[in-house]
């Protein structure tokens, strides 16, 4: 008589978890397949007006690699990215042309302030440079430091992949409408 073939038990799903079927099969929930593509394909948009541009390049350089997070390609268009990296010191006179870059991105879309002055004005205490980005656009992470460290940027950018991890991929129709 032949032998029955035993097979490997399913690992039951808790609450937003995935299963594994056996080797082959793994099942997971919509909404969640749809944020892990999102976290490791971003397209960041950078909005460069100052010196810590200087560390957003060395990002896509070998030591830093930034590449492996899935958020290398940046896109010059903002018709085409996700991501709003506003690097560097940003002037009232700016303020406007940022906001119109913003509304320009297609939802869903983030905004990271990239250095202390994008995050607060940084050290400039004057009637011309705008106290914080988050007065015209919605940030989602903040990354200190004058100029933040590549490190720094990179810790950011997890931050954000597990905040996109976590988020609502499909907002209700009314809200996706506005
Ligand atoms: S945070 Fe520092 S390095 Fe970055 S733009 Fe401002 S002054 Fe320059």
């Amino acid at each position: 008589m032949a032998k029955p073939i035993s097979l490997p038990r399913p690992r039951l799903a808790t609450s937003g978890e995935e299963a594994l079927l056996g080797d082959a099969v793994v099942v997971t929930r919509l909404d969640r397949a749809i944020g892990w593509a999102r976290k490791y394909s971003i397209f960041p948009y950078p909005f460069a007006t100052a010196c810590c541009a200087m560390e957003y390049m060395s990002l896509s350089m070998s030591a830093y690699d930034i590449d492996r997070f899935g958020a290398l390609l940046p896109r010059f268009t903002p018709r085409q990215a996700d991501l709003l990296m506003v690097i560097g010191t940003v002037t009232m006179r700016q303020a406007p042309i940022l906001r119109r870059v913003y509304e320009q991105m297609a939802e869903p879309k983030w905004v990271m302030a990239f250095g202390a002055c994008a995050s607060t004005g940084g050290f400039y205490d004057n009637y011309t440079t705008l106290p914080g980005i988050d007065l015209v656009v919605p940030v989602a992470v903040y990354v200190p430091g004058c100029p933040p460290r590549p490190e720094a940027v990179l810790d950011g950018l997890m931050a954000l992949q597990r905040k996109i991890q976590r988020e609502k991929q499909f907002p209700p129709r009314e809200a996706a409408a506005r």
